[in-house]
């Protein structure tokens, strides 16, 4: 029989929010992180232009967009990377400098692809605490072994939903040996306050990845992009999928990166929407911390109660993300919706709270 690599054998597919809710019932989803408004028109409006020439094949270069990003961004188009979804461009840095006998590091309850990715290509995927579901660059530093080949942080966290400090990511890179790599996710970034870490990239061991999935609300047309120094940047580019952005998402992120307004309106609203929600979970006392994204980690006082919260809200069709695959199966994470949605699932877990003896 044909076998698969043992190290992919080893792997489940990555799991995803299951959306089942009963039959007949209209479907909230606040499992995934997406924004709950519509991409900048203009957005759409270069979609759909882009749409005119789809006989012809994407500029692989994503130039354009690179331009752009570059230009708003204050950044060398050059050291940029696109590609679809933040997720390829983590898949291709890792694939490119980790291999079976390295090591790749994150932090307990980080997002769960850097794992993903590690493993997909034979590396070994190794853990360090976090402080009070916060990444702890002491404890990353303390993990750090001669094998240790990337160190990823998603900063903001997901999900988390906390962050350390610019200051912080400095002394975790200044801790770290010259050979080891440093990721920092930023796909939450923009939520979070303006703390830019980019002039990491300078130092030639330290990059950075974005996305226009979460703040320019383009999950699905899947577009990501990443600073890199010059060496690892001429890597990177020989295992990004050529054309892997469709000329549609590449024209749509491109007007959605020169539409900054729109951007700062859907973070402003979105926060509108998360915070109130937080302060109504605490006085619900469900544990709920300040976040810095477009989400929540609503604590549970055990599993059992997480689990029969999820299923009453699933019962009436609301559907928030259980963190089981996460180590904090005692936590649901909930993507801020619209106000009618939140009120809904608020209205739930306080019916369902008084339920509890
Ligand atoms: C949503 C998310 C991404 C974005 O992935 P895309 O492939 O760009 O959609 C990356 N990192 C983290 C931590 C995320 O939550």
């Amino acid at each position: 029989m044909i076998q698969p690599r043992p190290h992919i054998a080893a792997l489940s597919v990555y799991g995803l929010a299951s959306l089942n809710i009963p039959p007949g019932k209209r479907l909230v989803s606040l499992a995934q992180n997406e924004s709950p408004f519509p991409p900048s028109p203009l957005a759409l409006e270069a979609a759909g232009k882009a749409a005119a020439d789809g006989a012809l094949y994407p500029d692989p270069s994503c130039g354009a967009l690179r331009e752009a990003i570059g230009e708003v961004q204050g950044l060398d188009p050059a050291r940029l990377i696109c590609s679809a979804g933040s997720m390829e461009i983590i898949a291709a840095l890792i694939a490119v400098y980790a291999g079976p006998g390295d090591e790749v590091l994150a932090s307990d309850h980080a997002y769960s692809y850097f794992k993903t990715a590690a493993m997909a290509v034979g590396a070994t995927h190794v853990s360090a605490p976090e402080v009070d579901i916060t990444v702890s660059v002491d404890a990353l530093l303390a993990a750090v072994t001669s094998a240790t080949r990337i160190v990823c942080i998603a900063n903001p966290g997901n999900p988390s939903g906390t962050r350390i400090t610019g200051g912080e990511i400095r002394r975790l890179r200044e801790g770290l040996p010259a050979d080891v790599i440093l990721l920092v996710d930023e796909a939450y970034a923009e939520f979070g306050p303006d703390d830019p870490v980019f002039d990491l990239m300078e130092r030639g061991d330290t990059c950075i990845t974005r996305t226009f999935s979460k703040a320019y609300a383009l999950a699905g047309m899947r577009v990501g992009w990443g600073l890199f120094p010059k060496a690892m940047c001429d890597e990177i580019w020989k295992v990004v999928n050529p054309g892997g952005v469709s000329a549609v998402s590449l024209a749509a992120a491109e007007a959605a990166m020169r539409d900054q307004g729109y951007m700062k309106d859907i973070v402003a609203k979105t926060v509108a929407l998360r915070d109130p929600f937080i302060d109504r979970m605490n006085a619900l006392g469900l544990p709920t911390a300040p976040s810095h994204t477009n989400f929540a980690l609503i604590q549970f006082p055990s599993v059992e109660a997480a689990q029969s919260a999820d299923a009453a809200l699933r019962a009436e069709g609301v559907v928030m993300r259980p963190m089981g695959g996460y180590g904090l199966p005692q936590c649901l994470r909930v993507t801020a919706g619209l106000q009618a949605d939140m009120d809904l699932a608020y209205d739930i877990l306080r019916d369902w709270k008084a339920g509890q003896a």
